[in-house]
């Protein structure tokens, strides 16, 4: 096979090579990361777990190009960000990337279907494309009969399902979720893990931030951060994924 035949862009989705941070200076300057390098090929759903103060959320403000690491190269489909400015990386940050937040952040008087357009409107999609995506976005994570209701007419797992549209509807290359079910019940938390992994089954490229090994269950992959470095990065078996035979011999207890 060619290359121009080939269907999809041959870069990783994220390509983290020797990432260094370092937050102030002198003696007191602190190695939040020292030395990460990661690669998500594009299709992929990645767990980042790791004790308090391992660098989770220094990796995620990267990974979401809300910072720019000291050091080492943060290449995002291809693109190394590091160089970017503000303005050219609030532009990626919208374009390449859907944030899914512990806390929903939804504008509480914006009906759900408007919270999951706001960033289509930033991006400048015209309203018929608009209209038609919200609609298939809010299809998917099972709430088409909930787009009119305000976010406190919604329970905590309907709310982050209306989150994760909004994360969706740009078709960005990577959806970012951080602590996605922290604040969510047993049953809100498998109603939106199961969106995950209906999203991870149509082809989505995911990472998760979380400390539930419920989440990182679910995941194709576990990354773990210790002391600002890789600890360890596994490929997991997902109990759907094993045969029958297995699972009644109690194989995964
Ligand atoms: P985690 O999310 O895994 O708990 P963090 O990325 O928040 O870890 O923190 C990693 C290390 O960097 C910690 O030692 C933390 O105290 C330090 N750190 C995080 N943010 C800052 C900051 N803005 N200024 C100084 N130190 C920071
Ligand atoms: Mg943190």
């Amino acid at each position: 096979m060619t290359t121009a035949t080939l269907p999809h862009p041959v870069h990783p989705v994220l390509d983290l090579r020797a990432i260094e941070q370092v937050y102030g200076e002198g003696d007191t300057a602190v190695h939040a990361l020292r030395g990460v390098s990661l690669t998500v090929e594009r299709g992929d759903y990645v767990a980042v777990m790791g004790p308090s103060g391992s660098g989770k959320s220094t990796l995620m403000n990267l990974l979401g190009c809300l910072d720019v690491p000291t050091g080492g190269h943060h290449l995002l489909d291809g693109v190394d960000v590091a160089g970017l400015r503000e303005s050219q990386l609030s532009l990626v940050r919208n374009r390449k990337i859907g944030f899914v937040f512990q806390s929903f952040n939804l504008i509480p008087r914006m009906t759900a279907a408007a919270n999951v357009e706001l960033p289509m409107l930033y991006a400048g999609v015209a309203r018929a494309a608009r209209r038609e995506r919200v609609a298939a976005a809010l299809e998917m994570v099972g709430l088409a009969d909930r787009a009119d209701h305000r976010p406190n007419e919604l329970s905590g797992g309907q709310q982050q399902r209306v989150a994760v549209a909004r994360a969706l509807v740009t078709s960005p290359s990577l959806v970012l979720a951080d602590e996605p079910t922290g604040n969510l019940d047993s049953v809100s938390t498998d109603d939106v893990l199961t969106v995950f992994d209906q999203l991870s089954a149509a082809g989505r490229t995911i990472v998760v931030i979380t400390h539930e090994d419920e989440v990182a269950a679910r995941a194709k992959r576990v990354v773990r951060m210790r002391d600002g470095v890789v600890a360890s990065d596994v490929r997991t078996v997902r109990v759907g994924d094993l045969p029958p035979a297995l699972l009644r011999q109690g194989a995964l207890r």
